[in-house]
């Protein structure tokens, strides 16, 4: 039988304490059997998901303010991904691409073609994660100027291969022991407003960064300015206004090619279907993954096709790169989208967590910031007074709505910022009940802030 987002009830029900024992005898059994080496955010099993609600083995629903980071935008069971998945299922899994050919590879490229900003003749070539597609637009860059250098920004998240590594800036968990890294990446300054930097948030002050590091290193050298139009693990910083249009101009005059990341700001996140429209900017590339085909693996990059077509014949591909299963979900993602009810809920969910969180900026002395668009949207733990941050007590608050069956993730280069990256198919009523342990929890651990007595049985809750 097929899960549909009526068949799951969308309200929190906590059965068990947060892991139960069924989810607790499971991750022994992992420890025993998988890598040390993956962490978890909250250490439970899924039975079920759909819409705004994650069933665990214990029978818990657990509120998901997280969609996957980012993926499970249209929701985890969705009904247009789901028909569209089963009716590929039923014809065949994998021809690979560069073996035989299939329409649903060319259908995904003409929607993003259609869809990415840029009013301009483009190609798509599709890959299997975000990374690959980082890796591959780099690749095109150089192919296309003849250059080799990357330029990359403070607090970016590119992925987790070698390149992408390098192209990364937080070390811990990301670069630690894995190094070298491939040269020529530079990093810039970007113009963000993030309350422990505050001072050096101008457009004006960064772009001149940039124009200097290029002076410097020689602007002919570079092939491909790589941004996120928000940054997503970093924070969720939102670049001053006049940033990306100012590095448009700059990677313009130079004959740099402009990358825009939107892996985890794209297909509607931010309440419209890329960031970058909100700066009224388009990259000669943009890249999309994580939302893109519902939770299976589909990753593109999509360009001026003069760009995407300066590689030589075969230089491109990968055994999965656009399976035929993954393209059929995103079909059905494409559709999901089609009526703009999507894109409406992402302003919504924005507009009730502004209601209820945006408050704590003034009301606690913890949190110095709600920021975010659409349904992107995070909260900084920063002290106000001495710009500490404050890891400690995000990690802190996170752990107190786990408990409570609402998950919430933790980012930013300091660790310190809870982010909300709810399905956009997330109802009303239970968004609200979600963020309303939030708060509560942000309270509880600011009043523990001012009486550090409280702290320790605050702690045992
Ligand atoms: C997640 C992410 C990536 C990497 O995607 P993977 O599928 O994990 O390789 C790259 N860029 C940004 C902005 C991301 O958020």
């Amino acid at each position: 039988m097929t899960l549909t987002q009526d068949s799951l009830p969308q309200t929190r029900h906590l059965a068990t304490p947060i892991p139960g024992p069924a989810s607790t005898a499971l991750h022994r059994e992992r420890e025993a059997q998988v890598t040390s080496g993956f962490g978890v955010a909250l250490p439970v099993f899924i039975n079920r998901a759909a819409g705004g609600i994650l069933e665990d083995v214990d029978g818990n629903r657990i509120i998901d303010l997280a969609a996957g980071i980012a993926v499970t935008s249209v929701g985890a069971s969705n009904a247009h991904v789901q028909a569209q998945v089963a009716r590929q299922m039923g014809k065949f899994t994998h021809t690979c691409f560069m073996v035989t050919e299939y329409d649903s590879f060319t259908k995904v490229a003409a929607w993003l073609n259609a869809h990415t900003p840029g009013d301009f003749d483009k190609r798509t070539a599709l890959f299997s994660t975000g990374a690959e597609a980082v890796e591959n637009a780099v690749k095109i860059a150089r192919a296309a100027t003849g250059r080799e250098r990357v330029l990359v920004f403070d607090d970016a998240y590119h992925g987790r291969s070698l390149l992408t590594m390098a192209m990364t800036a937080k070390v811990n968990p990301y670069k630690l022991n894995f190094g070298p890294f491939p040269g020529e990446v530079f990093r810039a300054p970007t113009a963000t407003r993030l309350w422990t930097r505050r001072e050096d948030a101008t457009a004006a002050a960064a772009l001149a960064g940039v124009e200097q590091l290029l002076a410097d290193n020689g602007p002919e050298t570079f092939a491909a300015m790589v941004i996120e139009p928000i940054q997503g693990e970093g924070g969720f910083l939102i670049p001053a206004p006049g940033f990306l249009a100012g590095l448009r101009e700059i990677a313009t005059r130079h004959g740099i090619a402009l990358v825009m990341d939107e892996i985890q700001t794209g297909l509607g996140r931010t309440g419209t279907l890329f960031a970058s429209e909100h700066e009224g900017v388009a990259g000669d590339i943009t890249l999309t993954a994580k939302a893109l085909a519902g939770g299976l693996p589909l990753s593109a990059v999509t360009g001026r096709a003069d760009i995407m077509n300066a590689v030589h014949k075969g230089g491109l591909g990968g055994t999965y790169a656009g399976n035929p299963v993954a393209c059929a979900a995103a079909l059905g993602v494409f559709e999901a989208f089609e009526d703009g009810t999507l894109l409406e809920n992402a302003s919504a969910i924005e507009t009730t967590s502004r209601e209820v969180l945006e408050p704590l900026a003034t009301e606690t002395s913890i949190i110095a910031e709600f920021r975010g668009r659409g349904a992107m949207l995070a909260l900084e733990f920063t002290d106000k007074t001495t710009l500490a941050p404050l890891p400690g007590l995000a990690a802190e608050v996170a752990a107190a709505c786990h408990r409570q069956g609402v998950l919430v993730l933790v980012c930013g280069t300091d660790g310190n910022v809870i982010r909300l990256l709810p399905p956009l198919v997330i109802g009303q009523e239970l968004l609200r009940d979600g963020l309303q342990v939030l708060r509560d929890a942000i309270i509880a651990v600011d009043n523990a802030q001012q009486d550090p007595h409280t702290a320790a049985a605050l702690a045992a809750v």
